[in-house]
């Protein structure tokens, strides 16, 4: 039985009262009406994960991700934060592979490929983000350039190294555009993903592996894309910044 695993990430938003309010909302509308067999994973700004810990000690279905971790393990890399940094602070996850760190950062199959060892080395589960452009749906093997994405950052795992990864199709012509794909859309991209990972690592891994879907969801379409059967959860942006709509969102899984 797959995990099921509804995440927020917050982004470069919210102040720290801001942050704090959040999660003290969520924690207190998930206890109140969330089913304890789903996780959530918040990802706010990697300077408030200390804080917002705390906030989460009565929400045991709660845990936090980085927005991102370096791809090095220590040294002399002013402003960045290691995987074995966010393991001393308690944090679980963290988010590799965002397409806007991919675009805005420039960071290639071969960076996160690192980004994932260096977190699995520590005992962070990375949550690999994968997804094509508009342009690469409409005019490529979109679905080959997702697979390819994930061979590319994956696929040098051992199988047990796998199973700690959470893996994030978002389209990124669904990201923050408010353009969602739809139930179909979504599963046959995670249907392939999925069957990619069996020819590789065996049928039983690939059933194991949680896939969550990305990209503009909101509390309206979360139902119809949760019922898929190969979306195990969502990636949540801008939803996930209003305690209502997220929380909706996460009953909707
Ligand atoms: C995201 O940033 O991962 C995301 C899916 O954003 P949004 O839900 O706003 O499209």
């Amino acid at each position: 039985m797959r995990k099921k695993i509804v995440a927020g990430n917050w982004k470069m938003n919210k102040v720290l009262d801001e942050a704090v309010a959040l999660t003290s909302e969520l924690v207190n509308m998930a206890n109140d009406e969330v089913q304890s067999d789903v996780k959530v994973i918040l990802c706010p700004p990697s300077i408030y994960l200390t804080t917002i810990k705390k906030y989460l000690e009565s929400a045991p279905n709660f845990a936090l991700a980085a927005q991102n971790c370096s791809d090095k393990v220590s040294g002399a890399y002013t402003g960045e934060i290691s995987a074995q940094m966010l393991q001393s602070i308690g944090v679980e996850y963290v988010l590799v592979g965002h397409s806007e760190r991919r675009q805005y950062f420039n960071e290639s199959n071969a960076v996160l490929a690192e980004k994932v060892n260096t977190a699995l080395a520590n005992g962070v589960s990375p949550i690999f983000c994968c997804g094509e452009s508009l342009d690469q749906r409409q005019n490529e093997d979109y679905i080959g350039f997702v697979k390819n994405q994930i061979t590319e950052s994956l696929f040098h795992l051992s199988e047990e190294q796998l199973l700690s990864v959470i893996i994030a199709y978002e389209p990124i012509w669904a990201i923050g555009t408010g353009l969602t794909a739809s139930a179909e859309q979504a599963q046959e991209m995670h249907a392939s993903l999925r069957q990619h990972i069996a020819s590789k690592y065996g049928a039983d891994i690939a059933e194991e592996i949680s896939i969550l879907y990305g990209g503009s969801v909101t509390a309206a379409s979360a139902a119809e894309l949760f019922s898929s059967p190969d979306i195990d959860g969502g990636l949540v942006g801008g939803a996930s910044l209003k305690s209502r709509e997220f929380t909706n969102i996460i009953k909707a899984r």
